[in-house]
């Protein structure tokens, strides 16, 4: 049986990334879902700023910046008055702003750059077992079609992106530990008429609950509230009316809602699995992690997870990387994790509240929190999905760094940086007086590629950095760190 290089299970936004990513790196993958066509519900409206600096350069990223509406400022309200607005125009981003645009139309734009890319997902295949192969070098993957027929193949790398209840997980044996908070919340997509905000997301707390509004362009927007009072009973999906009666009850801006596209109730389940790796099957989007949708982050964090371990497939695949450089995955991505999930954790706690003592601190700390501009541009970037990193990671050790940037950080898209990429392996960036670095990357052919570039970074005479192609700092220093930038290749990589 023919070795497939890469299998991916499922075809939301994380493994549509990993299959745009891996085949633009020339692996061959088959991308597989369950489902027979493509979802059309709206799920995931925020894309976030670190999602678009990396998916621009990999031809996605401007029509999602054509079709999406940009809100610069998330406003808090609670009874009536306006408690200030989170400043997300601070980001430190060419993108300073939260696009929102629907799951649905990010999932088709994805797919659309993938065919041209010449993939084509297969819809209507299920996988139903994995095992490894006798040989240990690779994962059997049983393949079941809507039409009846069973197929088993063998992948060297498998990537579960099958959704929140993974099969792959299952299989596994891989837990998911996690809490499911009590709280109910319910959700639509509808039109509205009246003075509602359509630039920004609007919150407004309430002493029994929230009512938050994104805008979605066009008059429509995406309601989403807590019900503590059970006025959407029953157990079909939330009605025009029942939202309006939800809304009247916090909000103080008279409204019309109505021709509603879609609505649903859910629970928050908060949950990661302990490691992102089982054997040669890796972990990625809500198949690893569920936490709440405060802050729109979900999506964006599988795209990044695929974005961090592609590359790293590929160069392993390719004889360019050692093997070793796929633990990294799991190593840089929990950390930012959990993280996540704390933060989306405490913005639940204090949107969720019904105790009226809550309710009080919050609205006189929420406007002395929002006059702080620690507070401001720390929030921005934490939306932006900008402030996580690796640094300190196994791959950032004994890497050097460059003024405040050190190894694992994220390199900001400023002067055309990333579009002087190599998004393939790794790229060298060196100012007048680095020739012994240059001369130690001309001995990586395939590794690392030199590009001509002269931004901030490498204003003092001899100063070099090494960026990945997810735009984090690799490696970086002066020209007397030849030799400990060969032996950081060294460890990792693989000369051809
Ligand atoms: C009601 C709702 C509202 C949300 N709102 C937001 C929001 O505002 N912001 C935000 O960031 N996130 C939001 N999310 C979360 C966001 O939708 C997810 O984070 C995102 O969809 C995760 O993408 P994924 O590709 O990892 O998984 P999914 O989108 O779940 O995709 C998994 C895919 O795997 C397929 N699959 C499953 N099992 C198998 C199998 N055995 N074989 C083959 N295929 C399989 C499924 O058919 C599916 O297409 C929301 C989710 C819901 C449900």
């Amino acid at each position: 049986m023919d070795r497939i290089p890469v299998v991916i299970v499922g075809a939301g936004p994380t493994g549509l990334t990993a299959a745009l990513e891996l085949s633009r790196l020339g692996v061959s993958v088959r991308l597989v879902d369950r489902a027979p066509r493509p979802s059309t519900e709206s799920r995931a409206l925020a894309v976030q700023a670190r999602t678009l600096e990396l998916l621009r350069v990999r031809g996605v990223g401007d029509s999602m910046l054509a079709l999406g509406n940009k809100t610069g400022a998330a406003t808090l309200y609670a009874d009536g008055r306006t408690l200030g607005p989170i400043e997300l125009h601070r980001m430190p981003s060419r993108f300073n702003f939260i696009l929102m645009l629907a799951q649905s139309e990010s999932e088709r734009l994805l797919t659309e750059q993938l065919a041209r890319q010449g993939v084509k997902v297969e819809r209507g295949v299920e996988v139903t077992a994995v095992a490894e192969s006798v040989d240990r070098a690779g994962v059997d993957v049983t393949l079941h079609s809507d039409g009846g027929t069973e197929e088993v193949v063998s992948a060297s790398y498998v990537i579960a992106a099958d959704g929140p209840h993974s099969t792959l997980r299952r299989a596994l044996g891989v837990d998911f530990p996690g809490r499911t908070l009590p709280q109910r919340y319910v959700l639509a997509d509808l039109h509205v008429d009246g003075e509602l905000a359509d630039d920004q997301v609007s919150i407004f707390l309430a002493r029994r609950g929230f009512v938050a509004t994104f805008p979605m362009g066009q008059g429509r927007f995406r309601l989403m509230a807590t019900d503590p009072a059970g006025i959407v009973s029953g157990a079909g999906e939330p009605t025009v009316e029942q939202m309006q009666r939800l809304f009247a009850r916090t909000v103080h801006i008279p409204v019309r809602l109505h021709t509603l596209n879609w609505s649903s109730r859910f629970r928050i389940n908060s949950r990661h699995v302990r490691s992102l790796r089982s054997g040669r099957v890796f972990f990625g989007g809500d198949a690893a992690h569920v936490h709440s949708p405060a802050g729109g982050q979900g999506m964006n964090l599988g795209i990044q997870d695929m974005v961090n371990l592609a590359w790293k497939l590929a160069m392993v695949l390719d004889g360019r990387a050692r093997p070793e450089l796929l633990d990294t995955y799991d190593s840089e991505r929990l950390p930012v994790i959990r993280r996540l999930i704390w933060f989306t954790e405490i913005g639940t706690r204090v949107f969720n509240s019904t105790n009226r003592f809550v309710h009080a601190a919050r609205i006189r700390l929420a406007p002395r929190m929002l006059g702080r501009d620690r507070v401001q541009n720390a929030a921005a970037s934490m939306f932006g999905q900008l402030s996580a990193g690796y640094r300190d990671r196994a791959l950032a050790q004994g890497a050097g760094g460059i003024g405040p940037l050190r190894p694992g950080d994220r390199v900001a898209d400023a002067g055309g940086l990333y579009d002087a990429l190599d998004l393939g392996g790794l790229t060298l960036f060196a100012g007048e007086g680095a020739e012994p670095i240059v001369e130690v990357a001309r001995g990586w052919d395939g590794v690392v590629s030199v590009r001509p570039w002269a931004g901030e970074p490498l204003r003092e005479p001899g100063c070099w950095m090494l960026v990945r192609p997810d735009g984090y700092l690799a490696a970086a220093g002066g020209p007397g760190d030849a030799a400990s930038l060969e032996r950081w290749l060294e460890r990792w990589f693989l000369r051809r």
